[in-house]
């Protein structure tokens, strides 16, 4: 009885609402109705994904029922979403919460957005933090981002591996069939024929099923499925794990002995099949820079650190003293920074060894040695790398994109798997050394131009896997960030979404709330006597 009285009073209201977006334009509510009624409504393309939400909700406890109920009491309706950091995660949950017409406030710790995902400009070169790829086919990349605006310039298919003391090319045989005829060649020493059959099934058992089904496959380290069971008990010879895979998954993962889950490798393999492996003309940063030219004026705060965060998720306390109370909190930082910013609110587990990489950019006058927009890899190892610095991979991006460096001058890009002790100098020393065996002496004249060392490149992503980590930590307190999905722009977006998607079922009652008022009090000044009726969250049975 109670309950169908009370759907009944939200259908009203809902209804009234309805009607008095027909009237107050005119009188100056413009923004404030449809945006609660946005709210409202199931979003455009998620649906399914709200209801479940919502079903989802309905099962919980009777105390976070009668949480809900006292905040909606409490709330006045003018306190925003407070989002902890401006990467990809935070920037996507903020966008989320704009299309449902949520308000929110994003505070960041730096000086721009972007998190990880930004570029420098020195000397007239583009810097990106760290060398890092954008692969075309990320869903939620091609939903969010506007692909012709990023102008992505694209990378070879495929990559040329130094092995004793040559390149030998390694070929998407679907992009670039001539090269990857070439490398069955038995004088190709970068596997035999079996393992090149072999990579065309692990690209073919990247594509069966949905990503979803990808991630059910058997929990094992990329390792042990490369080197057990590829094929019916077959697997890649010792070769073609160490020549070709620890450089090039080491790239990728920042991790060259493949402990990273193997549902990473199909999620990677399966992308590069489908689409290119890119960098945006301006450099990294213009992903980053699109997404923050999408967010309302005045939304996103600069240079604003957040201390701590209220256990209620009723407010946040900044660096510099001030207080902002919150709807609910966001927090959209690194995996490190999350877990301290929610101790005491959500236990994250405790955190798994980061990856780690350094990154250093030489300046070349003129030409690069190569004018292929091709990845090198190091296929003689890093192992061996005691007290002297090896190079797991490198490229000159201004091949890829010309912007990357100024007219006369190329970029190398040179990236390292971890972070050494020794002096900036002493690495460019060793780096070059290095290279001038794989380019010749012209190396040596190369000028450092700067070491990027980045202390938390990636979450540990070794099993056991778990993509989709649950972004709600408490009522009113939500976490994103890749270390909630996977180490990528994709799984950065992805959980900022899902985390908006889940702010906004938990506020919609709120919003109905505030909505109530808005057409109560248009309705006064109008000299109309109405009475709207109330909504009250279910209160759900433990
Ligand atoms: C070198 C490198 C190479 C990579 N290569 C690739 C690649 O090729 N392809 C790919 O898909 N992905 C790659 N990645 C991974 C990808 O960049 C990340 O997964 C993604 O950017 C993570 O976004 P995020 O929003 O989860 O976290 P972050 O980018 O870390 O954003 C968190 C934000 O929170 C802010 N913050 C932290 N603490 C606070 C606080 N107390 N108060 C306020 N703000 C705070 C930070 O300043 C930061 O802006 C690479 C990453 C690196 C570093």
């Amino acid at each position: 009885m109670q309950s169908s009285s009370r759907r009944r009073g939200a259908a009203s209201a809902l209804l009234l609402l309805a009607a008095a977006v027909q009237v107050l334009p005119a009188a100056g509510f413009m923004t404030t109705v449809p945006t609660a009624l946005s709210a409202l409504r199931p979003p455009r393309h998620a649906a399914v994904r709200m209801r479940s939400a919502l079903r989802s909700r309905r099962g919980r406890s009777a105390s976070l029922g009668g949480a809900l109920a006292s905040r909606c009491e409490a709330w006045r309706g003018d306190e925003d979403v407070v989002i902890v950091g401006a990467g990809m995660a935070g920037m996507a949950c903020a966008l989320e919460l704009k299309e449902r017409g949520i308000p929110f406030t994003v505070v960041e710790a730096a000086q721009e957005p972007g998190g990880r995902v930004r570029t420098d400009e020195v000397d007239g070169f583009l810097l990106d933090h760290g060398f890092q790829i954008f692969l075309t086919s990320y869903p939620e990349a091609q939903r969010l981002l506007d692909y012709k605006q990023l102008d992505l310039q694209p990378f070879y298919a495929g990559a040329d591996v130094r092995f004793a003391g040559a390149f030998h090319r390694v070929a998407d045989p679907f992009r670039a069939p001539v090269d990857a005829l070439l490398s069955l060649l038995p004088s190709h020493p970068i596997g035999s024929v079996y393992d090149k059959i072999l990579i065309g099934v692990l690209r073919l058992q990247s594509l069966v099923g949905s990503i979803d089904e990808l991630y059910a496959r058997p929990d094992v380290s990329i390792g042990e499925r490369l080197s057990k069971d590829v094929l019916f008990g077959t697997a890649f010879s010792p070769e073609m794990v160490d020549r070709f895979f620890r450089p090039f998954l080491g790239g990728i993962f920042f991790d060259n002995k493949l402990r990273t889950n193997a549902h990473e490798l199909d999620f990677v393999f399966r992308m590069l099949a489908l689409g290119e492996n890119c960098l945006p003309k301006k450099g990294i940063r213009a992903v980053s820079d699109y997404m923050a030219s999408l967010l309302p004026p005045g939304s996103l705060r600069l240079s604003t650190p957040v201390a701590s965060i209220a256990k209620d998720g009723s407010s946040v306390k900044l660096s510099n003293g001030e207080t902002l109370k919150a709807a609910a909190v966001v927090v959209a930082t690194d995996g490190s920074s999350a877990r301290r910013l929610l101790s005491g609110v959500a236990d994250l587990g405790p955190e798994a060894e980061v990856k780690q990489t350094t990154c250093l950019y030489f300046a070349i006058d003129g030409d690069a040695p190569s004018q292929e927009p091709i990845l090198y890899l190091n296929g003689d190892g890093v192992e061996d790398a005691e007290g002297t610095t090896k190079v797991n991979n490198m490229c000159f991006p201004s091949t890829v994109s010309a912007s990357y460096a100024p007219a006369g001058q190329s970029l190398a890009s040179v990236s390292l798997i971890g972070i050494p002790a020794q002096t900036d100098e002493e690495v460019a020393a060793d780096v070059k050394k290095q290279l001038a065996e794989w380019f010749g002496p012209s190396v040596n004249e190369w000028r450092l131009l700067r070491t990027y060392r980045i202390p938390y490149c990636q979450p540990n992503q070794e099993t056991p896997s778990s993509r989709e980590k649950a972004v709600e930590c408490a009522p009113y307190v939500y976490v994103a960030g890749d270390h909630r999905e996977t180490a990528s722009l994709q799984g950065a977006l992805r959980s900022g979404t899902r985390c908006g998607q889940a702010v906004s079922a938990a506020l919609s009652p709120m919003l109905l709330q505030r909505s109530r008022g808005v057409v109560e009090e248009f309705a006064k000044s109008k000299g109309i006597d109405i009475a709207v009726p109330a909504f009250e969250p279910e209160k759900t049975e433990a």
